[in-house]
Formats: C-alpha cells, sequence, structure tokens
C-alpha cells in the first residue's frame, strides 16, 4: 500500500514538475487530489484497511498529498512570474499619447494679436451679443442708413444684435479710456450669410489707435509692418480708396496674389492682387460720440478677417472646413 502512495506521488510531482503552463499544474491538481483522484483514492482505500496497518498507510499518504500541494503552489507561482515577464517586450516601441493641437484659426488669431502687441497695441475682447447702438449708430451708422443693408444682421430684439463686426469694440474702450488709445480686439462675429466663402460665424480682429499727431502716414506703416510680419517680408501691398461709415478716407489693403504672383489666376479674379484687410482715419464722428476732442486727437482702425488671413496663408480653398472638426483636415496645421 505505502508503496503504492510513494508511486503515486512520484508521478504526481514529475507531472507538476515538467507543467508549462498553469493550465497543466491544474490539471495535474485535479488528476491527484481532485474528488476522483488518484491520490484521493488511495486515501479512500487507508480506511478500509486493518487497524494495524492504517495508521503508517494514512500518515504516508498525508505526507504526499501535501508534498503534492507544495509543488503545485511553488509551480503556480513560477509560471505565473514567468509569463509576467514575457508580457513586457523591452524592445516594443513605446505608446504614443495622442496630442491636442490649437486650431488654424487660433494659431491664426495669436499671431496676429503677437504682432501687434509687439508694436505696443492692448488685447481686449468685447461681448458677442451686442447692443444696436454700439454695433451701429456709435460707429456712425445712424437707422436707415444704407451701410446697414451692406450687412446681413441676425437681430435679437429690435435693439439688440449679434455683433456683424468686432468694431463696437471701438466705442466701448473709447469711452472707458482717455487717449492714447492702443488696442487689438479679436473676436467672433455673426452674419446670416453661407456659402463657400461665407459661414454665419467667423472672426476678425479689430484694431484701433487714437492719439495726437497719428496721421495716414502711421496707419500706412503699421498695417504694412503687420503684412510684412504675417506673410513674408517681401510682400507687396497697396493701400486702394474704399468706403466705411466710421472711417474716413477709408482704405482696403491688397497684397499680391500668393498664388499667381501678380500673374492672375482663379484665385484673385485674375486682378494678381487679394484683398486682406479693410482700414481708414477714424471718422471725426465716432470719436465725438465719446467725448474725444477731435481738434487734439486723430486716429487709425483697421479690421481684418481671420478665416481669409487663414485662407491665403495656408491654401485653404473652402471656408467651411474650418468648422467641420475633421481632424484629417485639422492635423495639416
Ligand atoms: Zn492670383
Amino acid at each position: 500500500m505505502e508503496q503504492n502512495i510513494d508511486q503515486v506521488g512520484a508521478a504526481a510531482l514529475r507531472e507538476i514538475d515538467s507543467a508549462a503552463t498553469p493550465d497543466d499544474v491544474q490539471e495535474a491538481n485535479v488528476k491527484y487530489l481532485g474528488r476522483k483522484g488518484l491520490l484521493t483514492q488511495l486515501l479512500r482505500a487507508v480506511a478500509q484497511l486493518s487497524p494495524e496497518a492504517r495508521p503508517a498507510a494514512g500518515r504516508r499518504a498525508n505526507q504526499v498529498k501535501q508534498q503534492i500541494e507544495t509543488a503545485c503552489r511553488s509551480a503556480l507561482a513560477r509560471l505565473e512570474a514567468d509569463e509576467g515577464v514575457e508580457r513586457i517586450d523591452v524592445s516594443l516601441p513605446g505608446r504614443r499619447h495622442a496630442l491636442g493641437s490649437l486650431h488654424p484659426l487660433t494659431q491664426i488669431t495669436y499671431r496676429i494679436c503677437d504682432i501687434f502687441t509687439r508694436m505696443g497695441f492692448e488685447v481686449v475682447e468685447g461681448p458677442e451679443v451686442e447692443s444696436d447702438y454700439y454695433n451701429f449708430e456709435a460707429l456712425n451708422i445712424p437707422k436707415n442708413h444704407p451701410a446697414r443693408d451692406m450687412q446681413d444682421t441676425f437681430y435679437v430684439s429690435e435693439e439688440i444684435v449679434l455683433r456683424t463686426h468686432t468694431s463696437p469694440t471701438q466705442p466701448r474702450v473709447m469711452e472707458k479710456r482717455q487717449p492714447p488709445v492702443r488696442i487689438i480686439a479679436p473676436g467672433k462675429v455673426y452674419r446670416c450669410d453661407s456659402d463657400i466663402t461665407h459661414t454665419p460665424m467667423f472672426h476678425q480682429v479689430e484694431g484701433l489707435l487714437v492719439d495726437e499727431n497719428v496721421s495716414f502716414a502711421d496707419l500706412k506703416g503699421t498695417l504694412t509692418s503687420f503684412v510684412h510680419q504675417m506673410f513674408d517680408p517681401q510682400t507687396r501691398l497697396r493701400f486702394r480708396p474704399s468706403f466705411f461709415p466710421f472711417t474716413e478716407p477709408s482704405a482696403e489693403v491688397d497684397i499680391l496674389c500668393v498664388i499667381c504672383r501678380g500673374e492672375g489666376c482663379r484665385v484673385c479674379k485674375q486682378t494678381g492682387w487679394l484683398e486682406i484687410l479693410g482700414s481708414g482715419m477714424v471718422h471725426p464722428a465716432v470719436l465725438e460720440n465719446v467725448g474725444y476732442d477731435t481738434a487734439r486727437v486723430t486716429g487709425f482702425a483697421f479690421g481684418m478677417g481671420v478665416e481669409r488671413i487663414a485662407m491665403l496663408k495656408y491654401g485653404i480653398d473652402d471656408i467651411r472646413k474650418n468648422f467641420e472638426n475633421d481632424v484629417r483636415y485639422l492635423k495639416q496645421f
């Protein structure tokens, strides 16, 4: 009987020792110690032995049972530790974390603000839901003025609008401060318009400088420096007479077409030039509306579309791409 027990024990230890996976160990455990296991059957047989033979055989069987249990535990520990080591392959490349990035329009806005703050302008912001007064009247656009037709306005109520331009920040800031005023005001604006070159919401940056002895030469110098920093120091630009109710005289600024270099192409509509911003000397009526002494101070103002600048700088042909949140598009910048 005891010989039998020893044989079964030795076979069990051999099997456990050669186990290649934790499952093999579990299998051996069941085979010998399970309810119908080989050793379990022997333990039952011990109970049938004569009283004289029983104690020795029982001791022997229990010893072997403990040996098998111990062997199973250490084999499991060894195999599981090995498995853990195998899972770490130090030659594999690390896992990259996906990083977000700034939207192209945010990048352009930051760049514009950066250029002007280095020229001494301060960044300010105004509300997007604006009163009719700041959006129009303070800017020399009274009710029934034909210039209101130039802008397809979203009206919230009779007196409240979604601002159609960033220009309301001009009277808002001047009301609170005395000259010199040098501000740059980026933000969202809204117009009832939607096609390949227009979206109902878009971005502008407004600029205003009011001080003594400010002339059109200052306007020209400031905007020329801006264009050269924003695009290329060699960029040619021209000032073309225009009309805005809140500036007089007014000028639109064109740059030589970045696509055809002035030869004429589809983008510049064969003119060789691309409009990038509107500007002018602040209309005296606007300065008087905020109580400034127009005999003492003058100023210039300008406004530009951020989407337009991004389009020219990055060659974006459809403005709506900026708002579709297509990651493949946004990743290019
Ligand atoms: Zn062109």
